[in-house]
């Protein structure tokens, strides 16, 4: 609760007032630098400080286009706290419209914190994972009362808000549990003030075994211990204009819920929002059954029970093939179907919600 001077790289804040800077990350071997942009709106009263980051995945820029949004408005006037805003943290990526980084095909939203990760000890340090190293240390000395990540999923695809798992040593004491509950109830009420659909991460030992823990928001809330969310604002590789006004209000909903503009949290209405009445996690058990081409039957936003027809498979004359069914494994909603028609047997081909009854906290994996 001030509103004492926060700098990152080149923007230094200023009360009732926008900065605007860069930090340098990385000397690019032909000269010149990479360079990840900042803006910090400070207002003239003291409140809690909000970070939101965009388009680690280099197509994926409707975050760009929300941060833009809420810039738009005469925000540092308003304002009580602070709000940092890196409109992306993979310009490589953006550059080239790729979701890595052009000078190293590796996913940058797998390598965080950065090289102080213990695995990486002896291992040589991936080059994002050298950016990542300088962002997260940049971010996390503001001492943010929390995170907002903005990605995007596949085409036609239900924004939707991923909540991390919490993680808590493999023998944790009455107190390390208390504070990963404590944090697990923190992101509940940030994912339900921003207002989209709320999808739980993978179980904890899928979570780390797919490296979620190494995610932006999952770092921000398993390394640094403050709250922080995913949001999948619908399709990437081109601005929706619901997706970008969806993602715009939950920003704001946060920054009201936290009393930093005036209004209470509003509903998102631009988008689907989708509760079961139960919680749901992220399934991707949707997979070809055999190779052909994709049909859907249930679309996305749709809710199913178990044993549902989701899609099928058939030729590519459009005859349908014995054993090309594709069925819900859980009861669940639609998400959204991959992007393109054309499956191999075995390949995911829908991201799911379904039911979830695993505890939103659980042991780090040893
Ligand atoms: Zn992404």
């Amino acid at each position: 609760m001030s509103n004492s001077s926060i700098q990152i790289g080149t923007a230094v804040s200023q009360p009732g007032g926008t900065s605007y800077g860069s930090l340098r990350v990385l000397d690019l071997p032909t000269g010149g630098h990479e360079e990840i942009p900042v803006i910090i709106v400070q207002g003239t009263e003291p409140g809690p400080t909000v970070c939101v980051t965009a388009n680690i995945h280099g197509g994926e820029l409707t975050g760009i286009a929300c941060i833009h949004q809420v810039l738009a408005s005469d925000l540092a006037t308003q304002l009580r706290g602070t709000l940092i805003a890196l409109p992306t943290i993979n310009p490589a990526g953006l550059q080239v419209m790729q979701r890595f980084p052009y000078y190293e095909p590796k996913d940058p939203n797998r390598v965080w914190p950065g090289y102080k990760n213990p695995k990486s000890n002896g291992v040589p340090p991936a080059i994002y994972q050298q950016v990542a190293t300088q962002i997260f240390d940049a971010i996390v000395a503001t001492e943010p009362d929390c995170l907002l990540d903005l990605h995007n999923a596949s085409i036609d695809s239900v924004p939707f808000t991923i909540r991390d798992r919490v993680l808590f040593p493999p023998q944790p004491s009455a107190a390390q549990r208390k504070q990963a509950d404590d944090l697990a109830e923190k992101l509940e009420w940030l994912a339900r003030a921003f207002g989209l659909s709320i999808v739980n991460e993978s179980p904890a030992a899928k979570y780390v075994e797919l490296a979620l823990h190494r995610s932006v928001a999952g770092s921000i809330v398993n390394t640094a211990g403050i709250p922080s969310l995913t949001l999948e604002l619908g399709m990437g590789m081109a601005i929706d204009p619901p997706a970008v006004s969806a993602g715009t209000e939950g920003i704001l909903n946060v920054l009201r819920a936290y009393e930093m503009i005036d209004g209470v949290v509003e509903p998102i209405t631009q988008v689907p929002v989708i509760d079961l009445g139960f919680q749901v996690r992220r399934d991707d058990s949707a997979r070809a059954p055999i190779s052909g081409i994709l049909q859907s039957v249930v679309q996305p936003g749709q809710p199913f029970a178990k044993g549902d027809l989701l899609g099928r498979v058939v030729d590519i004359y459009g005859r349908s093939l014995d054993g090309g069914e594709i069925t819900a494994t859980a009861d669940g909603w639609l998400i959204g179907w991959r992007n393109g028609i054309a499956v191999y047997r075995g390949q995911p081909v829908a991201s799911l919600a379904v039911r979830d009854d695993d505890p939103l906290t659980g042991p780090q994996p040893e």
